[in-house]
């Protein structure tokens, strides 16, 4: 049984985006054609369109009709049939009209408005095929970033102050990215090499100038089962943002289906028969450093069932730690998710939350690695942390909360027994076959996300605002909003065209379909300000949520044994923000 939407979007978005376009076409040509051409005269060749308003109007191409409700936008340069749904850009238009393929469509379309596509042909792309292979460039990157470790005092000394020792630092080919913009010319003398784009190592940004994706950060190389490096963390040497900088997506390099440290905890794994997964590269490498050397940690992606899949093929046990925050446990619940279909009789599936102001580096520092080994043994098992969750979740004063809770724990939960379920929250059985209502949390997470997904399609350029820890990637707008963000946020989309430049750059993803439906609503002429307003607004209601959903954690905390003294002084400054914001609303 399935719980909800799968979750982890950011997994499916190399595989299934761009199948069309394959890297043949940069991506900031696209843009830009998006930008130069104007959707009225593509339709218009080949579809009478009468003016109605602000926006043109016909009857739709795509479904037999006799009112016109196809729709074609100047201002947001896209069509949209009311009738059918039918939506989309110049380029789609041309594409669905004409039947052809996108990057015929590309050629057709940038052709009539002058522009020249600056297409690889296909004997370069033979050419590139003889030219060492991508896992190679790899390497020779991570040769470099090892010698530059040594070399650079302040990246060792870095290092040393987390208690690493020379020998773990060449076990997991820890290096250092110099603080250099073309750094990596160094080793590849043909720094233009486009496989040094497609790797993820060199970015080009709109003026076509090239950069090293990372610079002056300890390097954290990722490996495949193989050995071969596929990808990087980087992480930055003190305070900064981002904290931890990941490779993109590439051919190599699938986030959703990778581990880090999963190569060098093997053995370690085989011989406890468990394994740790842990949030961040430094948690596993300081693991291994006290001698815990089964952790593996997610590449920055929420845990997915292939990754569950994967490390249940390895050990019998799985025990996630993640920080006792609420970002954690929201970490904890997604991994929950993916666990319940993986999940067969003789393995077992357990979560360890760390006191809250630590994380498994810094508490492995502390107590050692005999404490972390011990609380790894008795973790709060799958069941425990679901029937707990769910209690935080809902209101258990009334007989409605508690029937809503129960029978999302069945509905969501094949895996435990319906007795279980309903001896820990003290009900009778319900009787079957009554469809379970929906969550109220879940209806206000869909229609935050909604509004926020509008208002980055209206202007994408707020999509840099989004904070991507407070939202969840449970619905499909919150997947699409995420998508969004993470892609500009590693620049691989720099300067969208509008709603149409987005919805072109997920073509064929699962998220097209989501940003299509909710562009519709553009075409409501919206005022600015008022969008803008609505955009900080919602953002500022995510975070005095995240706020309360902590504060209401280490209150139940306080009821049931107490607070530690970091925790009391947690809650005093969560709830003077809380007061504040309050203050600063009723203005
Ligand atoms: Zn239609």
């Amino acid at each position: 049984m399935r719980l909800a939407a799968p979750t982890g979007g950011a997994c499916l978005l190399g595989a299934a985006r761009r199948r069309h376009n394959a890297g043949v076409i940069p991506e900031s040509f696209i843009q830009e054609l998006l930008a130069r051409v104007d959707i009225v005269d593509v339709v218009e060749r080949f579809v009478p369109l009468k003016k109605g308003g602000a926006n043109y109007q016909a009857c739709c191409p795509f479904h037999s009709e006799k009112t016109p409700s196809f729709t074609v936008s100047p201002s947001k340069q896209f069509y949209h049939c009311f009738g059918c749904g039918a939506h989309g850009s110049a380029l789609g238009f041309l594409m669905q009209y004409s039947g052809l393929p996108f990057v015929d469509a590309v050629e057709e379309l940038a052709h009539s408005i002058g522009m020249q596509v600056p297409k690889v042909t296909e004997r370069n792309l033979a050419e590139r095929a003889k030219k060492a292979p991508l896992t190679e460039l790899m390497a020779r990157a991570a040769k470099f970033y090892r010698e530059r470790l040594k070399t650079s005092p302040k990246a060792v000394d870095y290092l040393k102050g987390r208690g690493l020792t020379g020998e773990i630092a060449a076990r997991f080919g820890l290096g250092y990215a110099p603080d250099d913009w073309q750094g990596l010319q160094n080793v590849f003398p043909d720094y233009n090499d486009a496989a040094l784009v497609e790797c993820g190592l060199v970015i080009v940004n709109d003026q076509g100038r090239r950069y090293d994706r990372f610079r002056d950060r300890v390097m954290f190389p990722i490996l495949d089962q193989r050995g071969n490096v596929i990808g990087f963390g980087g992480r930055v040497l003190g305070e900064g943002e981002p904290k931890y900088l990941n490779s993109p997506e590439t051919p190599l390099f699938e986030k959703g289906r990778e581990l880090y440290g999963l190569t060098q905890a093997r053995q370690s794994i085989r011989d406890a028969d468990t394994v740790i997964v842990v949030e961040g590269y430094m948690d596993v490498v300081a693991l291994a450093q006290y001698g815990v050397g089964n952790a593996v940690a997610t590449l920055g992606t929420a845990t997915t069932p292939n990754h569950v899949h994967k490390l249940l093929r390895q050990a019998s046990k799985v025990v996630f730690c993640f920080d006792g925050d609420a970002a954690g446990r929201k970490a904890a619940w997604r991994a929950l998710e993916a666990s319940l279909e993986q999940l067969a009789d003789d393995k077992a599936v357990g979560f360890l939350f760390l006191p809250v102001e630590h994380d498994p580096d810094s508490f492995v520092r502390q107590e050692g690695g005999d404490a972390f080994r011990r609380l790894v043994a008795q973790p709060t098992t799958l069941t425990e942390f679901l029937l707990r969750s769910l209690k935080a979740d809902m209101d258990l004063s009334t007989a409605e909360g508690r029937a809503h809770q129960v029978t999302k724990a069945v509905a969501e939960a094949a895996a435990l027994t319906q007795a279980e379920v309903e001896g820990q929250c003290g009900l009778k059985p319900l009787s079957r076959g009554r469809p379970a209502p929906p969550p109220r949390s879940r209806a206000i997470a869909i229609s935050k996300a909604r509004t926020l997904l509008r208002a980055v399609l209206g202007r994408p350029e707020r999509a840099a605002r989004l904070p991507l820890d407070l939202i969840g990637r449970e619905t499909a707008e919150e997947q699409a909003l995420y998508a969004i963000a993470e892609a500009m946020d590693h620049g691989e989309l720099s300067a969208p065209a509008g709603s149409v430049g987005l919805i072109e750059f997920f073509r064929g993803s699962p998220h097209e379909a989501v940003l299509s439906r909710e562009s519709a609503a553009l075409l409501d002429e919206v005022d600015e300000s008022v969008e803008e307003a609505v955009f900080n607004d919602t953002l500022e209601k995510l975070r005095l949520e995240a706020i309360a959903s902590e504060v209401d954690a280490l209150s139940a905390k306080a009821r049931a044994g107490g607070l530690a003294a970091e925790e009391r002084e947690r809650y005093r400054q969560l709830l003077a923000s809380k007061a504040a914001a309050g203050a600063q609303r009723s203005d």
